[in-house]
């Protein structure tokens, strides 16, 4: 993965959601605020400012740079969690909304424990995700499952933003909760409204 660009773990849980949200945001840097993002942003905030602490044995690390050289990954951790008898490392992320039956969040939670792993040579079994919406915190197993499919989002996205390609709209119900619904117009259409359509129409490359 060497000649590619390095994959921002947002990207991760991005390319989940929809493959084409994850395109417009890290290749096109397109992106719109509405009150679900703002509302994430004021979350981050607030765990990113907490100071390190120490708890009935449990040290709380907050706001980590990690990155695997080998996956070609970097970004930040919310929380590590570390048990000071056992020596065990739990990163934690935070989320607005609330648990999902897909694994966008457990992907980008995965990428956090692989970093974390290649960084300080140790085996990481599971982690946590904290939904503000619901209040509630759950517990996801590093499974080989789940590392299996976090390596093939890695790899996926790692294509998608070295071709710099933008995958045309496709209207689901998650474009409802999408924050570039109004840029993407999936309803409307589902041609490629990015800026290489737009390039492509006079280059005459255009295939429609
Ligand atoms: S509106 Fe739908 S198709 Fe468009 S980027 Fe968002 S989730 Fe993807």
């Amino acid at each position: 993965m060497n000649d590619r660009r390095s994959v921002p773990l947002s990207a991760l849980q991005h390319f989940a959601f929809c493959p084409r949200q994850c395109a417009l945001i890290h290749n096109e840097q397109s992106w719109e605020e509405n009150w679900l993002t703002t509302q994430g942003q004021l979350l981050h905030h607030r765990v990113d400012t907490a100071e390190p602490e120490t708890r009935n044995g449990i040290r709380y690390e907050r706001s980590i740079s990690v990155s695997s050289e080998r996956l070609g990954i970097f970004g930040k951790l919310d929380l590590i969690e570390i048990n000071m008898s056992s020596g065990k490392y739990k990163p934690v992320e935070y989320k607005r909304g609330k648990a999902k039956i897909d694994n966008w969040d457990r992907i980008q939670l995965c990428a956090q424990a692989l970093c974390l792993e290649e960084m300080l040579s140790i085996s990481i079994t599971e982690g946590a995700i904290w939904y503000w919406q619901t209040r509630q915190r759950e517990t996801v197993s590093i499974s080989s499952e789940l590392r299996h499919e976090t390596t093939n989002v890695i790899e996926r996205v790692s294509i998608l933003l070295h071709d710099s390609t933008i995958p045309k709209a496709k209207y689901t119900t998650k474009c409802k909760a999408c924050s570039l619904y109004s840029l993407c117009n999936p309803k409307l259409s589902n041609r490629d409204t990015s800026a290489n359509y737009f390039i492509s129409l006079f280059s005459g490359d255009f295939q429609d």
